[in-house]
């Protein structure tokens, strides 16, 4: 499977552009100590084997780490995130790492700072973003599942475009240790795979608490690969009619087709509303950007990455580093966070923005009293041309309307393929209460 990995990476990533980092000698040093173990009786990990790639956000000792931006060309980590521990436990190979937009910030992974990413069903178009090279990876079968990260849809949406299965779990259900932090309050690991029991298995090996990460929740991890029973008769879903305006309407037709495939199961749906889901877009990108302006403070040019040569003080140093290390869309956001979090603004807007994600959490726990899952499309359209939208930030933006309310309520969210519009994949998002992978899951599978 390594050897697979690799030859299609050769085959198909000069056009595709999914990696950053390749671990080629890693990778097979670890493939050749796994199949010594093959004919052995020693226990095997849950994941044995499987060649997987990792997001460049997520720290793993001696691979370079780059967030996909010039700051961290140089980086190379002294220890692995928990995920990455996981997955070695598990004994998976890792591939290599993964392109993506810079520092996480975008849906199109044309913020990279190295290349932009290009979706395997269409060249010409974008993967969406920010995991665009861990969803264009699983596509093309340049890996066998690949971990990729969730702020405001970075899992969801590029799945979504590239055709694949991405699964953000709850806020906390894994952990974010060693993930460079982009909205912390936000920020998730989940899985891209090619179906719904792949997504069940790399969970399985990725959940749990760390006492390393303080915000992750201690609960008891249920057995999510037996949850995938098929049945779904008696199942209650929301559709909220917010989440069907203005969307194409090819998209739209996937969508209520699959419903009434999940209705042919003996699922039941009703057309609901989440009011304040027209306020997200904007309490989003001033929670986010607030919550980075204070993370990517660290890059100083002094504790991590390139630092810039310099002639000045300390503060030209820091100043010149800043300037060079970062790209356009992050100093626009470091920009947005630190207006938004002045003194005199701070009520204004980031307050304010705190109370709207209040209010979108009450939409989704209001719903959840009645209905197991919510259900919709996971993005307006289907994967956009290259450059299309580059010039365009505000437009960009408001492509995320469909996966940023679950970020802000934290809920879990899942995106499978149904259907394709022009030729391109429809991505059906699956969102279920908080700690209940395990009926999304189930749900995802039974329509699979
Ligand atoms: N597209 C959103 C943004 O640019 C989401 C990014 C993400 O989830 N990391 O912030």
């Amino acid at each position: 499977l390594v050897g697979e990995a690799f030859a299609r990476i050769k085959e198909h990533d000069e056009r595709v552009g999914a990696y950053l980092t390749l671990n080629e000698e890693g990778a097979h040093a670890e493939a050749a100590r796994l199949d010594n173990k093959l004919g052995s009786d020693e226990a095997k990990g849950l994941l044995f084997g499987l060649p997987a790639g990792i997001k460049d956000n997520m720290v793993t000792e001696g691979l370079r780490t780059t967030c996909a931006s010039q700051f961290l060309s140089n980086y190379n980590p002294i220890y692995d995130a928990t995920v990455v521990t996981k997955l070695k436990q598990a004994e998976t190979v890792t591939i290599g790492k993964l392109n993506m937009d810079e520092f996480a910030m975008g849906g199109s992974n044309e913020n990279s700072s190295f290349h932009p990413v290009r979706n395997p069903w269409d060249l010409t178009r974008v993967p969406g973003g920010s995991s665009g090279g861990s969803a264009a990876a699983v596509a093309a079968g340049e890996a066998y599942f690949t971990l990729g990260s969730d702020t405001g849809g970075s899992i969801r949406q590029p799945a979504s475009y590239c055709g694949v299965v991405g699964l953000k779990p709850t806020y906390g259900l894994v952990s974010r240790y060693g993930l460079v932090a982009f909205a912390s309050s936000l920020d998730q690991i989940g899985p891209i795979t090619k179906n719904v029991e792949d997504a069940a298995y790399v969970l399985q090996a990725i959940a749990g608490h760390d006492a390393k990460d303080s915000t992750s929740a201690n609960v008891d991890i249920p057995d999510y690969v037996s949850a995938l029973s098929g049945e779904i008769s008696g199942l209650k879903i929301a559709v909220p009619k917010e989440y069907l305006d203005g969307i194409d309407p090819q998209v739209k037709a996937a969508v209520l087709e699959a419903l009434r495939v999940l209705e042919g199961l003996g699922a039941e749906w009703e057309e609901v509303s989440l009011p304040h889901t027209e306020y997200a877009v904007a309490a989003y990108y001033l929670l986010a950007s607030s919550e980075a302006s204070s993370n990517l403070s660290r890059f100083d040019g002094v504790r991590y990455g390139v630092r810039a040569e310099q002639g000045g003080n300390l503060l030209d140093l820091y100043l010149d580093s800043r300037s060079q290390g970062f790209g356009p869309e992050v100093k626009r956001r470091i920009m947005l966070g630190t207006y938004a979090l002045s003194s005199g603004y701070y009520d204004a807007y980031y307050l304010k923005a705190q109370k709207v994600r209040t209010l979108i959490k009450q939409d989704f726990d209001r719903t959840f009293e009645k209905y197991d899952v919510i259900i919709g499309p996971t993005a307006p359209t289907t994967a956009f041309q290259l450059g299309s939208q580059v010039d365009d930030p505000l437009t960009m933006y408001l492509n995320d309307i469909l996966t940023i309310p679950m970020s802000l309520a934290g809920v879990p969210a899942m995106s499978v393929p149904c259907g394709f519009a022009d030729g391109l994949p429809v991505g059906l998002q699956i969102i279920g209460k908080a700690f209940d992978e395990s009926t999304i899951l189930r749900v995802a599978h039974a329509y699979e």
